[in-house]
């Protein structure tokens, strides 16, 4: 596996051209041709697809009807042919307004402020690779200008550009591998449950996934093959774990403490810190009584024990979250009798292509035809990411219990019509699988009918009993049965509102970040902290995407933001910058207001998005246009200088 391959000439016959045309994905590939070809008669309005205000469900060839669908195809054969007996040459760049009507074949009539992050997310936007000449801290002894916490998802995205801005930096992982979460969650059935093609970064798109929701391997394959081939791995420390960041308030520099696999402790000084180590990291138990006393084993889906053998065992999974739900039907094949333990069912949308490869003829164009992955990437976004956005939020008005708003009750309708097909012939299991809940309120999970089968089976049951107790010889629920396993898997999520638990930060003035949060962290735009100079945090508070959308886009623009307060702070000659408080508050406000109006922020709803206190400290509620706008580049007047 490789990312960024060079596109292959076409030598194929036309009926080979038909043929693939047939596994297309049309509406992207028609704006991929004309951008290549320079002939925009492939984005007819007469072709376009048509916009999905109502419906919620992402009909397949985005709704186009089949007679559209054909002429589209023969559109799209005749380009290839054309383009094949060309050459294979790409026409000349395209103007402004050609990229733009493009576009807006795909997302109908948008804002123009939406073109620059366009572009961005097809990777063709103009800083693309553009070296910064940034110099941030005036004069400071340190061994790097930054230091980088975790080489997961955000801190190779960190690394990357922190490497294109020239900037001396080093990444301390205390895993042996990139990855992060990747690396960590090997469970069986591991699996992308978003799409594959918006999942990766604008700087490393790739064309030859193998499926739209690439397995586990795959996607830690990506990150290596990412951190290989843009010479990063040489920057990461492995095994390498923070325990402590201390900024120095006399030379304004920050001291990183480590600790080596082996217990050795040392330091490294920075100018600034970026802490990159994601939010689903510290896996949650469940505070029922007896774990300790269970004497099968027992472990949690992000430590699997793969020296503990399912073959034969009578096993217990306890939750219905996303890792639960890959794991129950990969596991039920091989052992003899399976309980699963749901407090909450999960809403789920139909994705019948889930556990598939991509269609043979879809992956020849991708390596055939110059940008289409990059159009197929946007397109997926775009339909996914703030197309749905309506459907999560909350009318005042609405009063229909298990919704809340009229087009999310349609969806509801449609997701509930959807479980019940399934279940005809088990009623018994119908009552307890439709949430009560309204769909957003917690995270979407995907569907191709495993789910369904999987818990129909003789040897797997639903208990949907509370959980009383964990005991010797299995679980006890409320209503007094004793179910008996030999082995107890925990599928009960992570502790994800304790950001950055597992380290301590001082900042300025001896201020503890622990104690400043007091358990509710809050950041501006998710990266800074009054009190805390020239640190910054990537997938750090409210930025968590619920909508699909692409948290690899918004470490991408949080470190464009980082990289910008960096070269403000150079262009200042001072050493630190820390954001106001007031900034701060005022931000944190307009979030949790803007949060209370979304499904996953109404207190009936008990999700991982909220923090004890009951505030969603997790979700970025507002649009990513509305991210990209902030990220652009700091206010001075946010900060304070030193
Ligand atoms: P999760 O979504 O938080 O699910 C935890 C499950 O455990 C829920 O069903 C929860 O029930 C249940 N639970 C928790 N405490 C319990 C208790 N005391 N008694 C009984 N049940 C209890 O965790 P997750 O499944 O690990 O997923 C977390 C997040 O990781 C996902 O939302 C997603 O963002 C990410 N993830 C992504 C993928 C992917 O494909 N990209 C795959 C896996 C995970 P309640 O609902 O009632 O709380």
């Amino acid at each position: 596996m490789a990312i960024c391959n060079p596109i292959e000439p076409i030598t194929e016959d036309d009926e080979t051209l038909r043929r693939v045309l047939r596994d297309a994905d049309l509406p992207p590939l028609l704006p991929a041709l004309a951008h290549i070809t320079g002939d925009l008669t492939l984005i007819a309005p007469d072709l376009q697809p048509p916009r999905r205000a109502k419906d919620a469900f992402i009909a397949p060839q985005g709704g186009m009807d089949e007679e559209t669908q054909e002429r589209a195809r023969e559109a799209a054969f005749q380009a290839l042919r054309r383009f094949r007996d060309g050459g294979c040459r790409v026409a000349g760049d395209l103007g402004t307004a050609e990229m733009r009507r493009l576009m807006r074949f795909l997302t109908g009539e948008v804002s123009e402020d939406y073109e620059p992050l366009l572009m961005q997310e097809l990777g063709l936007a103009e800083d693309v690779g553009r070296r910064l000449a940034t110099t941030p801290g005036a004069g400071a002894q340190v061994d790097h200008a930054v230091v980088v916490v975790g080489g997961g998802m955000s801190g190779l995205a960190a690394a990357h550009h922190l490497d294109q801005a020239g900037l001396s930096f080093v990444v301390l992982e205390r895993n042996d591998d990139v990855g992060g979460v990747w690396f960590e969650n090997d469970y069986p059935g591991c699996r992308l449950d978003t799409n594959n093609f918006a999942y990766s970064y604008s700087f490393a798109q790739k064309d030859d996934w193998l499926q739209q929701y690439s397995r586990q391997s795959a996607i830690q394959g990506y990150f290596r093959d990412v951190a290989g081939e843009f010479g990063l791995r040489d920057r990461i420390r492995f095994g390498t774990q923070v325990v402590e960041a201390r900024f120095d308030d006399e030379t304004c520099t920050w001291t990183v403490l480590t600790r080596d696999r082996d217990g050795t402790e040392s330091s490294v000084t920075a100018q600034a810190v970026i802490t990159a180590v994601g939010q689903l990291n510290q896996p949650n138990y469940p505070d029922v009584p007896g774990r300790d006393s269970f004497a099968g084993p027992s472990f949690h889906t992000a430590r699997w024990d793969h020296d503990v053998k399912l073959a034969g065992q009578r096993v217990a999974v306890i939750g219905t979250g996303a890792s639960a739900y890959q794991v129950i039907p990969s596991i039920a094949d091989e052992v003899a009798e399976l309980v699963v333990f749901q407090r909450t069912p999960p809403w789920a949308l139909p994705a019948p292509t889930y556990h598939d490869d991509i269609a043979p003829g879809l992956q020849w164009l991708f390596r055939h035809v110059p940008y289409y992955a990059r159009w197929f990437r946007f397109y997926q976004f775009w339909i996914a990411v703030d197309g749905m956005h309506a459907f999560a939020v909350v009318d005042p008005d609405w009063r229909e219990p298990g919704s809340v708003s009229a087009p999310n009750a349609r969806l509801r309708a449609q997701l509930t019509e959807h479980i019940r097909s399934q279940y005809t012939d088990r009623p018994d299991l119908l009552d307890k699988v439709v949430p009560s809940y309204p769909p957003y309120a917690k995270r979407m999970l995907r569907d191709n009918g495993v789910w369904a089968s999987t818990l129909k089976r003789d040897h797997v049951s639903l208990v949907s009993v509370g959980i009383a107790e964990i005991t010797e010889r299995g679980v006890r629920t409320r209503d007094g049965v004793e179910h008996e396993v030999d082995v107890i898997i925990y599928g009960t999520g992570f502790r994800a509102s304790d950001f950055l638990s597992s380290m301590t930060v001082t900042g300025r003035a001896g201020r503890d970040l622990h104690e400043h949060w007091n358990g509710d962290a809050r950041a501006y735009l998710g990266i800074t902290v009054p009190g805390f100079p020239n640190f910054f945090s990537l997938y750090g508070p409210n930025t968590n995407l619920v909508l699909n959308g692409s948290i690899f886009m918004f470490s991408e623009l949080a470190m464009n933001y980082v990289l910008e307060c960096l070269r403000l702070l150079g262009s200042t000659g001072r050493r630190a910058m820390e954001v106001r408080a007031d900034v701060v508050d005022a931000f944190n406000e307009r979030i949790d207001r803007a949060n209370r109006s979304m499904a996953w922020g109404i207190p009936e709803v008990r999700n991982w998005y909220k923090n004890a206190t009951g505030r969603v400290s997790q979700n970025w509620p507002l649009h990513t246009l509305e991210y990209w706008r902030l990220t652009r580049r700091p206010a001075p007047d946010d900060y304070l200088f030193l």
